[in-house]
Parts: C-alpha cells; sequence; structure tokens
C-alpha cells in the first residue's frame, strides 16, 4: 500500500488554498498533472548547472547537458520497452508527435485514401488529419462507441477497404476513460497492411506501455501528464518507418550536411526529427518524472487510483440526477457527468469556490460530445495524491451545487 500523505509532500502544490482559503482539491489530473518535487528540483539543477547548448558544443557544460538528454531517450525507450532509443523523437507534446507523424509519414498517402479516426479522439487526432486531408485529398472515415463508451469493434474492422492509408485512435478516452484494445486495433490495421498510430497520452500517466506488445507504429505521449515539466513529448516510431520518413521541419541539430542551393542531407534517427535546439533542460527532468513513477510503482498507482474511481463513481451516483459517461469495464480514473440539466461550467464554476478543480466542457473532443448529444461535461480525474478525503470533499460539493439547481 503506497503511503499517500508521504507522496501528497513532494508535490508542494497540493499544500496550498484557493477560493477564500480553502484546500485545493485537485481533480483535473487528465488535463495536466502535478509536479513532484524532485523533477523542479531537476528543472532547477539544469538551468543552475548545467545550462548549454545540446549536440553542439563539445565543452563540459554541453556534454553534460547532451548526455542527461540521451539519458532521458534511454530511459523513455526503456519505459515503453521500444526496441531502441533511436525510435523516440522528442517534440513539445502528443499535439506535436501526431502532427509529426500527420504530416510526415502522411506525405505518402494518395488521393482518394482513407483515414480511420474513432469519435472518442481528442482534437490532437482529429484536426492533423484533416489538414492533411485536405492537402492531400484524402477521406476520413469514423468509428462510433457504444452508449457506454466502448468502440465499435464491428465497425472498426469494417471500415477498412483496399484505400485505407492509416488508422489513428487513443489507448485512452480523456473523456470516457474507455481503454481500447490497441493491440487487437493494431493487429487487424496490420492484417490489412495498414499502419497505426495510437495516442497514448492518457494510457501513459496510468499504465505500463509496452509498444512492442502493442505492435503500434506510432505511439505518442506527453511529460506533463505524467508528473513531468511542460513542453515535452514522445513520438515513439518503428524505425522502419521512421527512416523512411521525410523530416518535419528544417533546421539545426536535423541535418547531416548543408549544402546551397541545394543537396542538404539530413542526420540519422532520432535527430532528422529533432530540428532547432528542444527544451533540453525539461526533457532532461522528464527522467525524474519516470524515477518518480517507477520508484512509487505503476502497478501501484493504478491500484490506488483505480479504488478512487470506484469508490467516486459510487457515491456520485447517490446523487439524484447524476449521469456518468462512460462507464465500460475497467476504465481509467477519469469521470464526466452530468447533473440533471446543471450547465458543466456552472457546476464547474461553483465548484472552484468550493477549492473543487474539475474540468469542464468538451475536453477537446467536440464529436464526441455531439456524438453523446451534450455541448460537454464537468470532469473529475485522478492521479496517485488523491485521496479519499478529498473524494469525500469533492461529492459533498457536488452534492451542495446539485441542490442549489
Ligand atoms: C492531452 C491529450 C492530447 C494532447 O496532448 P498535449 O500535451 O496537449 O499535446 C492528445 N490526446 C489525448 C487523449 C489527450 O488527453
Amino acid at each position: 500500500m503506497l503511503d499517500i500523505s508521504k507522496i501528497r509532500e513532494q508535490f508542494p502544490i497540493l499544500k496550498r488554498t484557493v477560493a477564500d482559503g480553502r484546500p485545493l482539491v485537485y481533480l483535473d489530473n487528465t488535463a495536466t498533472s502535478q509536479t513532484p518535487h524532485s523533477v523542479v528540483e531537476a528543472i532547477v539543477d539544469g538551468y543552475e548547472h548545467t545550462k548549454a547548448n545540446v549536440h553542439r558544443g563539445v565543452h563540459t557544460l554541453s556534454q553534460e547537458a547532451t548526455d542527461k538528454v540521451e539519458h532521458t531517450r534511454r530511459r523513455v525507450a526503456a519505459y515503453i520497452n521500444a526496441a531502441s532509443h533511436e525510435e523516440i523523437i522528442f517534440t513539445r507534446g502528443t499535439t506535436e508527435a501526431i502532427n509529426l507523424v500527420a504530416a510526415s509519414f502522411g506525405s505518402r498517402f494518395l488521393r482518394g485514401g482513407e483515414i480511420i479516426l474513432t469519435v472518442m479522439e481528442h482534437h490532437a487526432n482529429i484536426v492533423p488529419w484533416q489538414l492533411l486531408a485536405e492537402r492531400n485529398g484524402l477521406v476520413i472515415k469514423v468509428v462510433n462507441i457504444s452508449d457506454a463508451g466502448a468502440l465499435d469493434m464491428e465497425m472498426y474492422r469494417d471500415l477498412f477497404s483496399d484505400r485505407t492509408v492509416t488508422a489513428a485512435f487513443c489507448h485512452v478516452s480523456n473523456v470516457l476513460g474507455t481503454v481500447n484494445p490497441v493491440k487487437e486495433m493494431v493487429a487487424i490495421a496490420h492484417s490489412h497492411g495498414v499502419p497505426a498510430l495510437v495516442d497514448g497520452a492518457q494510457a501513459s500517466p496510468h499504465m505500463r506501455i509496452d509498444v512492442q506488445e502493442i505492435g503500434c507504429d506510432f505511439y505518442a505521449f506527453s511529460s506533463h501528464k505524467m508528473y513531468g515539466p511542460t513542453g515535452v513529448g514522445v513520438l515513439y516510431g518503428r524505425r522502419e518507418l521512421l527512416e523512411e520518413m521525410p523530416p518535419y521541419q528544417g533546421g539545426g541539430e536535423m541535418i547531416g550536411h548543408v549544402r546551397l542551393p541545394e543537396g542538404t542531407t539530413f542526420a540519422a534517427l532520432p535527430f532528422k526529427f529533432e530540428a532547432g535546439t528542444p527544451d533540453y533542460v525539461g526533457i532532461a527532468a522528464f527522467a525524474a518524472a519516470l524515477d518518480f513513477m517507477e520508484q512509487t510503482g505503476i502497478e501501484a498507482i493504478a491500484a490506488h487510483e483505480h479504488e478512487l474511481l470506484e469508490y467516486a463513481t459510487a457515491r456520485l451516483m447517490e446523487i439524484k440526477g447524476m449521469r456518468i459517461f462512460g462507464t465500460t469495464e475497467g476504465k481509467e480514473p477519469v469521470i464526466s457527468f452530468l447533473v440533471r440539466d446543471i450547465h458543466p461550467y456552472d457546476m464547474g464554476m461553483l465548484l472552484d469556490r468550493l477549492g473543487i478543480a474539475v474540468r469542464t466542457g468538451h475536453h477537446c473532443a467536440q464529436p464526441l460530445m455531439e456524438r453523446l448529444g451534450i455541448p460537454g461535461t464537468v470532469r473529475a480525474s485522478f492521479a496517485v495524491y488523491n485521496t479519499r478525503e478529498e473524494v469525500d470533499e469533492f461529492i459533498k460539493a457536488v452534492t451542495r451545487v446539485s441542490n442549489m439547481f
């Protein structure tokens, strides 16, 4: 069992108050998680002791900064069981990682090609494909969900045709908490000779990721949702594909040799996809976040979060007029809900006055809201530092707000 009070001590922000002195109850972890002191310390250490541009200098600081980035690359590769650290590309986040794949890998897709997405995708896994579809004359096909929030796997299977060029889907829904059968989905795509991208932004904070076991061609996630710094993301890509793909952005760091007026060659993996100066301090500090997750224990984190999820779900259901969106078996610790016809924005604002931080709105998933026939939801989501007492405060607050209407 985890000692949650000890874990909380590592997150100074959890001691602060909001709304005239109320203790903060932070339940917006799906949007971003808080950062333990060890990660902040790693950032400060980077700025105070090893700030120098990476891969460029022979001087001591530059080498130390480079070593730190490359250390994180190896940590990430091990964390998701990539075959090689050269398959790990640092980006600004999941969004940039998916844009990279859509722009670079997608450039080969010819007019009339079909891209399979799902209706539960985050805008980050929709809009880059739409931009590509617009450019290349492609068609987007959308997998529907059941009312409980499970993907319609029969429809997914049926959408493949000899025109399908790629499939892209989330591992875990940021609204419904649904865990998609990604291994099976990748296998179906591959049986049609179609590569698959998995948006892992909501899976990576809660479960052990094994990209080789999943078998996916691309996997994207963000540091800031995994107790890490902002501005750092990861694209995992299978080496064969990454090697064939053209660069995404051009600039320093990503070149072999630059010639004018033409004839520039590009660096080897992974640097071919890392143009310009990365957030090397943030990348270095991301390793400390992975340390935090592994030292705490990913399984222990998940067990604690699921206990909170079950408890909170049961207590919420006691509230009259409560509707929870996303009720699939084994879902991740995200609860999207509405009470009667109380607008999610009103609920969120009043909860904030009681010290409860939740997300309200469409959660960057407008097509999903349309599918559910609602304008938005209130969303509470849990991380390892949340407690049962916080859930009690949350329930009390939701009950109080519900009674106000
Ligand atoms: C948060 C999120 C993203 C986007 O991540 P960024 O860090 O904002 O780039 C993409 N997909 C899902 C499922 C998410 O939850």
